[in-house]
């Protein structure tokens, strides 16, 4: 059983003079995942890299799957730990190492080392040598091949020295909570959560809006969403997720602007009760699952009437991504299997048969003075009156 974990970044290793704050995001978002896997692992960051060590008798499965999930993490590898620096201990540990973790030793093998304390006696050439050369001693079927050997069997001495073969991808992207906070509009479909999950990825912590329509939609519909949060909040830390009730203003754009503009007009809506919200919890931006052309409300005029009422900048991660791609990331990420529960959404309760797909935004704002002696009560009564949710993942 390994003992530690090393784990390599990418991107945040070019960040100049402010590596360090990049490197303490990762080492929180590690620790913040690892709670998932049970306690008592030690973070500890040193030049370049992060090591995890694992409490006795931790769970191996658990721990792998807490650090895969965390944005930042290019590579990891389990690896053994040795507390010495001394010589012979080092061989030692080299020959237990491929005793307890090489069974077929029919195979070839190139040592490479990597000198973090540079006053160690040796240099890297030679301990590569001297290493290679006793473990062919050890274990005559080895083979070395330099060229295209099928182990790298690596030393990196440190304050301690740790040895590993395997090494698996990470997520990449950058730790959350490093580059500010968005709001994302989630809905209970396949988009949104994926598109929170790929904002999350660049390092963006979120807080979430849902609108529901009581008695419209039901129970369920939230609880569908409840858990859509929960699933993502694995990879972005925990949400705060704001559920207004949108009923009123729903009926009341359905009783007076035109039906086939329906859609537009309540998208409109919810883009500026989110950004409302989102400014009051330092949000830099509003976040939504669109893509270009996929329905009527997300064509490029659909998509330039509801950017017109926002102030934030609105992303939209997964723009330019077809459905199919977007359903793969989301079996990937656990959500798709929620996702599709045939729950109502309040957006399909009074679908239009013949939506506007070319809306201009004159006339959306002629429509909406339909409602200019309610809308500004309504509004602030469903931010005022919204619920607030804590989701951690489980
Ligand atoms: P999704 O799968 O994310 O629901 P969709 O393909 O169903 O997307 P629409 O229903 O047109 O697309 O919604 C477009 C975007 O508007 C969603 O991705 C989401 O960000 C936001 N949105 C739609 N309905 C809601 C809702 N009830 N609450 C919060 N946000 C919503
Ligand atoms: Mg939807």
């Amino acid at each position: 059983m390994y003992r530690a974990f090393l784990i390599k970044y990418a991107e945040i290793g070019l960040k100049g003079k402010n590596r360090s704050y990049f490197e303490d995001c990762l080492v929180e978002q590690v620790r913040h995942s690892l709670r998932m896997a049970g306690g008592g692992f030690h973070v500890r960051k040193e030049p370049g890299r992060i090591f995890v060590l694992c409490p006795e008798g931790f769970d191996y499965e658990d721990t792998v799957s807490a650090i895969s999930r965390v944005f930042g993490v290019a590579e990891y590898c389990p690896v053994e730990v040795v507390n010495s620096t001394e010589w012979d201990d080092i061989l030692a540990a080299c020959t237990a190492y491929v005793e307890e973790h090489i069974p077929d030793r029919n195979t070839t093998f190139k040592v490479f080392c990597k000198r973090g304390d540079k006053n160690y006696p040796k240099e890297s050439p030679e301990i590569c040598a001297d290493i290679g050369e006793h473990l062919l001693k050890q274990f005559p079927e080895l083979k070395v091949n330099v060229t295209e050997p099928k182990l790298r069997f690596t030393v990196e001495v440190r304050g301690h020295v740790y040895i590993y073969t395997d090494s698996y991808p990470g997520p990449g992207g950058m730790p959350v909570g490093c580059n500010g906070r968005a709001m994302l509009l989630l809905s209970g479909g396949i988009d949104s959560p994926v598109a929170g999950y790929m904002i999350a990825k660049r390092g963006v912590s979120i807080d979430a809006t849902y609108f529901h329509a009581p008695p419209y939609t039901s129970e369920r519909a939230l609880q569908k969403v409840v858990d859509l949060a929960k699933i993502i909040s694995r990879y972005t830390g925990p949400i705060r997720l704001n559920i207004v009730n949108f009923t009123d203003i729903q009926m009341s754009i359905y009783e007076r602007c035109p039906h086939d503009q329906l859609t537009i007009i309540m998208r409109r809506y919810m883009m500026r009760i989110a950004e409302r919200i989102a400014l009051e919890n330092d949000c830099l931006a509003l976040v939504t699952g669109e893509s270009i052309g996929q329905v009527a409300s997300q064509t490029m005029q659909s998509l330039n009437t509801t950017n017109a009422v926002c102030t934030l900048p609105v992303y939209r991660p997964l723009i330019a991504f077809d459905k199919e791609e977007i359903v793969a990331i989301s079996k990937r990420i656990g959500t798709y299997e929620t996702s599709i529960l045939p729950y109502e959404d309040c957006c399909t309760i009074y679908v239009a048969k013949h939506p506007v797909t070319k809306p201009i935004v004159k006339a959306m704002e002629k429509s909406e003075k339909l409602l200019a002696d309610i809308i500004d009560e309504m509004t602030q009564k469903a931010i005022g009156e919204r619920e607030i949710m804590r989701i951690l993942p489980e």
